[in-house]
């Protein structure tokens, strides 16, 4: 495998930054009918909250496009808001409710369509637009019903199941649960091609922009990387996946839950779909199912480096002991000598975003998966392999931290030496000369 340039394939595409709050969502139910004459979502978004201190004022990410029509309580009680900063939303409740421990908030509001619009008419609604009130940290379940003329598609995370209207409409119902964060793409049915097909119990749907380049790659690419991390980790919670091309040009690709987006972008960026796709599809059992704590530190590495070391043991796994030393040596090493300039390196656990700097992406991309692989030669193939199975098997659809991965290195290391290299190569900088590479 020769020398590359190290992806940079984010699973949140953007930082978005929400104050902590003393309440946490456990539940959406949405509505969203596309009224193409007036070019607007109308939305009412139940959430369910759950509120764990007195405090009567909590904020809440809302996109600024959003024109409200109002805020109420279950009993239709008008609650107080305003827009403190861009895209934050304040909310002030009523004296009954500041010492309930769980009630349920109505928002009524309308977004224009076009806002959201790209290419080949493709409305595109991420978690990063805001276009449901959110925090970044709950885990909840969600009902998003959304109804739009019956030529149109819409996809959002989970399954789903379609009931014909009598007047040209359709409403698609999307539910899923555990679930960190909420995407809507609503699209012509003529504008994208569509293919199908059935990987280790789950439905696999491939909409892609007709033209596509590497089609055939992609898809066996998916095909294959989905069944080894089905094999390896344990079957997939859902019974469908879909991977979308999204025309548009300001992201590479994300993995959210249920869904691989990827644009053409990314497939110049990384021609070859054998360093990108088995990434992201592996983000569906660590990042997606296991989910990074964004709050806490070491989050990239537990959103990413453990990820991107995952796609190094499919590489093994398909391609042999050999792939995996080449993979280790002339792609991360070979990149962070590269790109990483003198006096330039951080430590891992001084990564604040990937973003930030080519040092602290290859801190996460290139380094990461080094170090892990130095936690596995440590504690031997038997021990790490019940030792990655047993974290994605206890931290399933929960919030995983780095300090959680370490109690876990704990339970398979009596000695305590992995656990000790492992924090001694998290705080230094730089990557030794006496590792493994094999
Ligand atoms: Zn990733």
């Amino acid at each position: 495998m020769k020398s590359k340039l190290i992806l940079i394939i984010l699973l949140t595409s953007q930082a978005v930054v929400a104050q902590p709050n003393g309440i946490k969502i456990k539940a959406y139910d949405i509505d969203v009918n596309l009224d193409l004459s007036t070019r607007q979502f109308l939305i009412n978004v139940q959430l369910t909250i759950q509120k764990n201190d007195s405090s009567s004022t909590f904020h809440l990410l809302l996109s600024h496009y959003a024109a409200i029509k109002n805020v109420r309580s279950t009993n239709q009680e008008i609650i107080p808001f305003h827009f403190p900063e861009q895209d934050t939303l304040s909310i002030r409740l009523p004296e009954k409710l500041v010492k309930c421990k769980k009630f349920t908030l109505i928002f009524s509001y309308a977004l224009p369509a076009d806002s959201f619009l790209v290419d080949k008419g493709m409305f595109v609604m991420k978690r990063v637009d805001r276009w449901y009130p959110l925090q970044l940290g709950d885990i909840f379940n969600s009902t998003l019903r959304i109804t739009v003329p019956d030529n149109q598609i819409t996809l959002s995370n989970g399954t789903c199941k379609k009931k014909l209207l009598t007047n040209h409409m359709i409403t698609f119902v999307w539910k899923t649960t555990h679930e960190s964060d909420l995407a809507l793409f609503v699209f012509n049915s003529d504008s994208m091609e569509y293919n199908s097909e059935v990987v280790a119990g789950t439905r696999i749907n491939f909409y892609f922009i007709p033209g596509l380049k590497d089609e055939q790659k992609i898809i066996s690419q998916v095909k294959s990387s989905f069944t080894f991390y089905s094999d390896f980790l344990g079957k997939y919670r859902n019974n469908n996946y879909m991977v979308v091309e999204i025309p548009a040009d300001w992201f590479l690709g994300q993995s959210l839950h249920t869904l691989l987006l990827f644009t053409s972008k990314l497939s110049e960026y990384l021609p070859d779909p054998g360093t990108w796709v088995p990434h992201e599809v592996g983000h569906q059992w660590f990042g997606n199912t296991v989910i990074a704590d964004e709050h806490a530190q070491g989050r990239w590495f537990v959103e990413e480096s453990i990820n991107e070391y995952l796609r190094a043991m499919y590489i093994e796994h398909i391609y042999g002991a050999d792939s995996l030393s080449r993979i280790l040596k002339d792609v991360y090493l070979a990149n962070y000598n590269a790109i990483v300039k003198n006096g330039q390196d951080v430590s891992i656990l001084d990564v604040g975003s990937v973003n930030n700097s080519p040092e602290e992406a290859q801190c996460i991309y290139a380094k990461g998966p080094i170090v892990l692989h130095q936690v596995r030669r440590c504690m031997g193939e038997a021990n790490w392999n019940s030792f990655i199975k047993k974290v994605y098997h206890d931290f399933k659809n929960r919030l995983l931290t780095l300090d959680d991965f370490k109690k876990y290195i704990s339970k398979y290391d009596h000695e305590g030496q992995c656990l000790r290299l492992f924090n001694t190569l998290l705080i230094n900088k730089g990557i030794p000369e006496n590792l493994y590479f094999d």
